[in-house]
């Protein structure tokens, strides 16, 4: 449970000090081994594997990996971590959109029909 991957450089604003920050954000999908991905790599499979390749759109739920850099907050800092074909497209702020407790896994699968062409979310 304890092997996980991190996008790096995210660029957010705290919810604490509303400081516009940049950090690490942890999430689970892929070979899960503390890969560090950037926004628009292609994930790894092949070892701690989690979810299934290929998957047109899948969002992950993602943490914050460190405190916030300019007031120290550590409190709950939760993330989506857009996934498509496999590859990281984008990172935003958690919203209550996605319900991953409820369905008691670390990711959900968007579904592969519902492709709108040329239309990245991103915010
Ligand atoms: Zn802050």
């Amino acid at each position: 449970m304890s092997a996980y991957n991190i996008v790096a450089g995210v660029s957010v604003t705290c919810p604490q000090c509303q400081a516009k920050v940049s950090v690490g954000v942890q999430f689970k999908f892929g070979a899960t081994w503390q890969y560090r991905y950037v926004v628009g790599d292609l994930l790894r499979w092949g070892g701690n594997d989690v979810g299934t390749p290929g998957r047109a759109r899948v969002v992950s739920d993602g943490a914050a990996d460190s405190p916030c850099p300019a007031c120290g907050y550590a409190g709950d800092w939760d993330f989506y971590v857009f996934i498509e074909h496999d590859r990281i497209v984008g990172v935003s702020e958690a919203d209550g959109t996605y319900d991953f407790v409820r369905a008691g896994r670390t990711h959900l699968d968007l579904g592969d029909g519902s492709e709108s062409s040329g239309s990245p979310r991103s915010r």
